[in-house]
């Protein structure tokens, strides 16, 4: 091994290679604080050119690869165990911008709050919208196909990209950065990379589709009594396309951040069973305000909902996101926590709840169900929090019996194990379990196409045999 790593680093140009423990360590650990990873040595290309040094200095000197980009990723695929981490956070730059095709081209280590700067520079957007934008970056956000709050109206990242620039196993580049609207030419290669977790190569750059800004964005957040008033809250205020986002939250959502987080509050004096946050995008303020009136007020009238509060400035509209973005920061005072991102066809919803709620109860007495997310995309963060007063380590020893459970209720309703998160290596046995066989030998037919070495995230998403 030490031979190998000299001669991998004589290969490469010295500023992009670390040994450094300090430099590597924050790497290799994540925000859920479960894997703890390790690695020979970590390297930090600049550009495609590098990028393609790096991979084949690695397969020379056979070793495997983990591409990182903002490490937020929350299914342990960024986290390297053993073999060689890439970092795509020094290639950050925008290369192109198109106002007229509405797209811009960027490296994939651009974090996606950078990507939204430029599209506002040109008075344009790009929705992706997740609450670790700060940090997270695009070729994470393509690798994962992430969803976020505006999937309601605009998709998933799938849906917002053109093509994508990506460096192959082998070391060969492929360039589908295109912006054509239409090519029918084949099979769609650059999407094989969109929601692959770095298992067929490490993407470079992205070019991605911008929209029209709203030109005002409109939010209320609305108390009522259960998942099944918020389906009808749903198809009440659909409003045309004018949704762009309706979250869910339950009350003790809510309350693990109003609790924890002294200068969040909720604006409501009362408490309530269950909260929705809805964005509706308007021509204006007044129209805007004008809709969420009228729409709550029926609403109301016709006892779907208990009570609703409307913002009416950006701070009002900040200060309701901020108790939707703050709900895993304020789990992490509960303690312990179990977490799935299931998705189930949106009429389930409730149906899922209520099965869930009571069969994990019964597997662990005390624990406290935390539940909320992207309803309108029938996607739901199903946590569980540790029982009070009750061992962690002993309590997370559930998880396995608990994921049985959760996953036998969303197979049962026609659901994914994985609305947006990914498989990563902690879902890989369920997926392998409850896959179709014959999606999952398309799969694993692919991978062995492009990567028959396994070099690329070689312990991700699937089992090789
Ligand atoms: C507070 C918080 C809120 C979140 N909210 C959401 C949400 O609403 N919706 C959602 O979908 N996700 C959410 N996430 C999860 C996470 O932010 C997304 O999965 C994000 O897309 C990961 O991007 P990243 O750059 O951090 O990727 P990383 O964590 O670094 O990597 C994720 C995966 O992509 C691979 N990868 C990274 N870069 C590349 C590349 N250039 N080429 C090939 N493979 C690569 C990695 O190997 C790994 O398998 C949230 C996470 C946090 C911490």
């Amino acid at each position: 091994m030490k031979q190998s790593i000299t001669t991998l680093k004589s290969q490469l140009p010295k500023d992009i290679w670390s040994e450094d423990i300090n430099i590597i360590a924050p790497h290799l650990k994540e925000w859920r604080e479960i894997y703890n990873g390790n690695t020979p040595i970590m390297l930090t290309p600049r550009t495609t050119d590098e990028v393609i040094k790096c991979v084949n200095a690695c397969r020379q000197n056979a070793f495997k690869i983990v591409p990182q980009g903002g490490n937020t990723g929350l299914v342990g695929g960024q986290i390297p165990m053993g073999e060689v981490l890439i970092s795509l956070t020094k290639m950050n730059r925008i290369r192109e911008v198109s106002k007229v095709n509405s797209s811009i081209i960027v490296e994939a280590g651009a974090t996606l709050q950078e990507v939204h700067n430029a599209a506002n520079n040109i008075n344009k957007q790009f929705p992706l919208f997740l609450s670790s934008q700060g940090s997270c970056t695009i070729g994470g956000n393509l690798s994962t196909n992430a969803g976020g709050n505006h999937v309601l109206k605009y998709g998933t990242t799938r849906d917002l990209v053109f093509g994508v620039e990506a460096v192959l196993a082998n070391g060969d580049i492929y360039n589908g950065l295109t912006n054509l609207r239409k090519d029918n030419t084949g099979y769609d290669l650059s999407n094989l990379f969109i929601g692959a977790e770095g298992t067929l190569g490490i993407i470079t750059a992205a070019s991605l589709k911008l929209f029209e800004l709203p030109k005002h964005t409109q939010r209320a957040l609305i108390a009522l009594q259960s998942p099944k008033m918020a389906l009808e809250l749903l198809d009440h205020s659909r409003c045309g396309g004018r949704m762009s986002m309706f979250e869910v939250m339950s009350h003790i959502s809510l309350n693990a951040v109003t609790k924890n987080f002294s200068a969040i509050r909720s604006p409501f004096k009362k408490t309530y069973p269950w909260y929705v946050l809805i964005d509706w995008d308007s021509d204006s303020k007044a129209m805007g305000l004008e809709l969420a009136e009228n729409l709550l007020s029926t609403a109301y009238e016709k006892k779907i909902i208990h009570d609703a509060v409307i913002a009416h400035n950006e701070t009002q509209s900040k200060e309701i996101l901020s108790i939707r973005e703050n709900i895993s920061a304020g789990q992490k005072f509960l303690g312990g926590s179990i977490k799935f991102d299931i998705t189930v066809p949106i009429e389930f919803i409730p149906d899922f709840l209520k099965k869930a709620d009571k069969l994990v109860t019964k597997l662990i007495p005390g624990c406290r169900p935390i539940a909320f997310g992207h309803f309108g995309d029938g996607n739901i963060h199903y946590n569980i929090s540790q029982p009070p007063n009750v061992d962690k380590e002993k309590f997370l020893k559930k998880w396995d019996d608990a994921s049985e459970i959760v996953f036998d209720i969303v197979t049962e309703l026609n659901g994914s194990i994985s609305a947006e998160h990914g498989i990563g290596v902690m879902k890989k046995r369920e997926l392998a379990k409850r896959s179709d066989p014959v999606k999952y030998n398309m799969l694993k037919l692919i991978k062995n196409a492009l990567d028959p070495d396994n070099t690329m995230n070689p312990r991700v998403l699937l089992y090789r045999s």
